[in-house]
């Protein structure tokens, strides 16, 4: 899912969040990380910052907590089964062996553990 469908899902209002850049640069969003700001969803430090942008509100910052990242975790660009056929042939051009570990319902079931 992307940063807006993230921020839905955790039931974070765009209004609370800090006015962000509206196309910032990955040493932007990097120095932020280093902050560690409270999670946008739960308050715990975050692991990680992006920008939403709506119709209705300036781009803002959605910082997430380990936790609470897990929980939206971004879309992939292909299928999982895609990418892992993928990093195995790969690993096999270079002559490395690849072992993945996978579990067929994404990272929800981490947070159950
Ligand atoms: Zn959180």
């Amino acid at each position: 899912m992307n940063h807006e469908e993230a921020a839905l899902k955790l039931g974070v209002d765009p209004a609370s969040l800090a006015p962000a850049p509206l196309d910032p640069r990955f040493a932007e969003v990097w120095a932020r990380m280093q902050r560690e700001p409270p999670c946008s969803a739960c308050g715990q430090p975050s692991r990680t910052s992006g920008v939403i942008r709506d119709r209705v509100h300036s781009p803002r910052w959605l910082d997430r907590c380990r936790n609470c990242f897990l929980a939206t975790p971004p879309t992939l660009r292909r299928p999982l089964s895609r990418a892992i056929t993928d990093i195995r042939e790969a690993a096999a051009e270079v002559g490395l062996r690849a072992v993945l570990y996978t579990d067929e319902d994404g990272w929800q079931d981490e947070l159950r553990g």
